[in-house]
């Protein structure tokens, strides 16, 4: 259930993140295991399992990946370009049940990805 994720507790406050930015709809916090010098996860409050959940609406979408520009401009990133990723399902390497953008810069990205 997405209801009892880790990240549905940080996005109630009942567990700690180090959050970099939050507003009504979603929270911003540092990937506890950083793949890049930079590494923020941005989720919205509400528990939607992932990218393919019906309760993952488009206006939800959109705001997600608008905050992510926020988040990369206020961390310092913007200016060299980032990556924003989404993993969906267990091919796509999704191992936290609630939607989640990742925000990964502060060095060259490679492609393709693994
Ligand atoms: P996924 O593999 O689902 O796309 O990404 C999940 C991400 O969540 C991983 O990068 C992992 O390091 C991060 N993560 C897992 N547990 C926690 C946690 O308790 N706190 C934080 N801040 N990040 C976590």
């Amino acid at each position: 259930m997405a209801e009892d994720t880790i990240f549905a507790k940080i996005a109630r406050g009942e567990m700690h993140a180090d959050i970099v930015y939050e507003d009504d709809d979603c929270v911003a916090f540092r990937d506890i295991d950083p793949k890049a010098p930079t590494h923020v996860l941005v989720i919205p409050r509400e528990p939607v399992s992932g990218l393919d959940d019906p309760k993952a609406t488009p206006d939800m979408l959109g705001h997600l990946a608008h905050v992510c520009t926020k988040v990369a401009e206020k961390l310092g990133i913007a200016g060299d370009g980032y990556r924003v990723v989404v993993n969906v399902g267990r091919n796509g390497g999704q191992s936290v049940s609630h939607l989640h953008f990742h925000v990964l810069g502060g060095r060259p990205m490679t492609w393709p990805p693994g």
